[in-house]
């Protein structure tokens, strides 16, 4: 009995030799897998910050002077959070959970200054959700030599409605044109004066309704974002609904907090 339990640990044949030796490759590449490439197995996350405009006006909760954006960049910067755009989250290619996506509503002209004057300098993206019924009409809002500008840059942009209307049934009902035009002519105002494809919406007021989602589909849009604080989980398939992805929006009451919490 001592011989064949001598054999059968020590003389190992050159089968079972090399099928110990794969074992050991297979028991190697899995704890690698594990521990050096997690999000390629459990994806990542961004950390979506929707702004509006940058006034300095104390009274208006959205609002933030310059300096004060210049130093919330700065101290997601110091965490080591990397500014992506929505085309790597798109792309899958987002790795980690330090990651934030810009996104600034409205195309206040204070976006334009903000960006010049904060992001530019530190070559850092962002996403403007635009409603083109302001560009070019009203003074308090960019051009569209402005945003045309800004694309030239690097930066992204979303429709964010025509005339930033709610997108919801009170709408569909009482003013079906209108309601079409919100994702509709946005899109196509967007794409023609900027000549780039617009598929991603977002939500007016984050307000998120069957009947929009039915309307963004219809127009092709393949993504749209709402107000949720959590992240956006990449690959974005992860996400419950493509139509519903979350977004965190700052404001004067919660800044404080939410840059803690990053
Ligand atoms: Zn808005």
């Amino acid at each position: 009995m001592t011989g064949i339990s001598f054999n059968r640990f020590v003389t190992l044949t050159p089968f079972q030799f090399t099928r110990g030796r794969c074992r050991a490759a297979l028991m190697w590449l899995l704890v690698v897998l594990i521990t050096s490439l997690p999000h390629r197995i459990f994806g990542a996350s961004v950390h979506v910050l929707c702004y509006h405009t940058f006034l300095g006006k104390p009274s208006i909760y959205t609002d933030f002077s310059v300096q004060e954006f210049a130093e919330h960049i700065r101290i997601i910067r110091s965490k080591g959070y990397r500014f992506v755009t929505f085309k790597d989250m798109r792309a899958g290619t987002v790795t980690g959970d330090r990651n934030v996506l810009l996104v600034i509503d409205d195309g206040n002209i204070s976006a334009y200054n903000a960006y010049k004057t904060v992001l530019e300098p530190h070559h850092i993206p962002a996403m403007f959700a635009i409603y083109p019924g302001i560009i070019d009409t009203r003074k308090f809002a960019m051009t569209w030599a402005q945003l045309r500008e800004l694309k030239s840059l690097g930066n992204e942009f979303a429709s964010h409605g025509y005339f930033h209307e709610f997108l919801n049934k009170r709408l569909k009902d009482t003013r079906p044109n209108d309601f079409e035009k919100e994702a509709s002519l946005s899109k196509r105002l967007l794409e023609k004066e900027l000549s780039i494809p617009i598929d991603v919406y977002v939500y007016p007021f984050g307000v998120c309704t069957t009947e929009g989602k039915e309307l963004l589909k219809k127009n092709q849009y393949a993504y749209a974002m709402t107000i949720r604080s959590n992240p956006t989980e990449i690959p974005l398939n992860r996400n419950q609904n493509p139509l519903q992805l979350p977004r965190t929006m700052i404001t004067r009451s919660t800044v404080r907090s939410q840059l803690q919490a990053l």
